[in-house]
């Protein structure tokens, strides 16, 4: 098959769009006017079901919805397009509404800190043992998702950060030796071209640099565009490379992101996993925990079940960011706990490599472990998988129940205390290093 996106432009020629009211259409170009829309024709055709497709996962996943803006913000473009409003003043309220919606939710704007007198863009590194890398040519993906923090980067230039050069990667992971893992993220790196893959895995091969473990890929593409890894013009030479870079002595670890179990049913997902794992890497899955789309503990077990027994390894369940479209997608933290405890406690073993809910905030990765009480006092009971500094991990820390807080953010210390352990620590680092993160990606 070959491949195809529709965005805002050219959405109404989709052939199913004919079930579509005509109000559906423009709420469609109202919201799709804010939040990036993009949707391939694999999930059009493959993934959507379209005789009920208000409900759809993979509809609600990709095409923008009413809801995903406040009445005002709806209301407000709504008026401009049927006014014909000029682009000028439309872009400006766009932008406008854009900025209301936390773009860039890490927090503090991006300093881009010096490496070797040169600055380094595209790379980031929070967490000892993994380097971030943003190679230029991933920075967007075969379809946009509705929930993505990512969105500032498609559609704001300015968010947007990238290197060309694998040079100053090398460079970098020379002079980091506790770095054993170099996660390709975007944006999604599966819209890369072959010819990219192979400058730079080549060029972490050519360096022999013996710190280097594992390559991940943080990609979509099983979702969004399957045949990426089976019939596209490049994919032979993709699976080569991955096969050459194993036989090597490199792990390749495919961060596969999966949002429900009805995207593991095709034909063409099954053959790009198959082809995947026979070249030696493996498929680590994840996803966050959305409203609308998967918040239901028999969702979540059935897409571990399904995964494992197609050879994947569950990994992460997160919790969603304070960004974009966040009062649509939101799930309590409590309710997040509960979709993971119905879920895990109806798999085997096997599937209970996975971990979660985990929020990644600034101070590092927090696992919702559960709720629990201490001496009469409710509390959410939470650790770090991973933290800023590396001896949080695993610390046991609690925080005041609440069953309506969506994130770190809201939360309190539990048992009388001023602040959370790590919090005196984290201020003062956040007040003294330049920041090596700007927006923090889900793998
Ligand atoms: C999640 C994450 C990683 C990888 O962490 P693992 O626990 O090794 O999966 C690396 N960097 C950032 C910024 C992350 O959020
Ligand atoms: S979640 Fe991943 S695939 Fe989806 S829009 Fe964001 S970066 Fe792209």
């Amino acid at each position: 098959m070959k491949y195809k996106a529709y965005t805002l432009n050219n959405f109404k020629s989709i052939p199913q769009i004919e079930k579509l009211s005509d109000k559906q259409i423009q709420d469609i170009e109202v919201v799709g006017n804010v939040l990036p829309f993009k949707v391939s024709n694999y999930v059009v055709d493959e993934l959507i079901d379209w005789d009920n497709f208000e409900d759809d996962p993979f509809f609600i996943l990709n095409f923008p919805q009413k809801d995903m803006l406040i009445p005002g913000h709806f209301n407000s473009i709504k008026k401009m397009l049927e006014e014909g409003a000029d682009r000028t003043t439309l872009n400006a309220e766009v932008e406008r509404i854009r900025l209301s919606l936390n773009p860039n939710p890490a927090g503090q704007q991006y300093n881009v800190p010096q490496f070797d007198g040169e600055p380094l863009t595209g790379i980031q590194h929070k967490y000892d043992e993994t380097m971030l890398f943003f190679p230029s040519q991933g920075q967007t993906c075969h379809a946009y998702c509705t929930f993505c923090f990512r969105w500032p980067q498609f559609a704001m230039n300015d968010f947007r950060f990238a290197m060309k050069e694998a040079d100053l990667m090398v460079k970098y992971l020379k002079a980091h030796p506790e770095i054993s893992d170099v996660l390709f993220t975007g944006g999604d790196p599966g819209i890369m071209k072959t010819k990219f893959f192979e400058y730079y895995f080549n060029a972490l091969l050519d360096a022999d640099i013996p710190n280097l473990k594992t390559i991940r890929i943080g990609t979509k593409a099983l979702s969004y565009w399957p045949y990426r890894f089976t019939t596209d013009d490049d994919a032979d030479d993709l699976i080569k490379l991955f096969e050459k870079t194993v036989k090597r002595g490199v792990n390749i670890s495919v961060m596969a992101h999966f949002n429900h179990p009805r995207a593991l049913d095709t034909k063409a997902v099954s053959d790009a996993i198959n082809r995947i794992l026979s070249t030696g890497a493996q498929i680590r899955t994840q996803s966050p925990v959305l409203n609308h789309i998967n918040a239901d503990g028999e969702v979540w077990g059935e897409m571990w079940r399904k995964q494992v027994s197609m050879g994947l390894i569950p990994y992460y369940m997160f919790v969603a960011r304070d960004t974009g479209a966040q009062d649509y997608f939101a799930v309590t933290l409590d309710k997040a706990i509960k979709i993971y405890n119905d879920a895990y406690t109806h798999v085997s073993g096997i599937c209970r490599t996975v971990r979660g809910p985990s929020m990644s905030s600034d101070p590092g990765k927090i696992h919702m472990l559960g709720v629990s009480e201490v001496n009469g006092e409710k509390v959410f009971v939470m650790r770090f998988i991973q933290g800023r500094n590396p001896e949080w991990v695993n610390q046991i820390f609690f925080a005041k129940y609440n069953p309506d807080a969506l994130w770190i953010s809201d939360l309190e210390p539990a048992f009388g205390e001023k602040e959370f352990f790590f919090m005196k620590e984290f201020n003062q680092m956040r007040n003294s290093q330049h920041d090596l993160e700007h927006t923090e990606r889900v793998e």
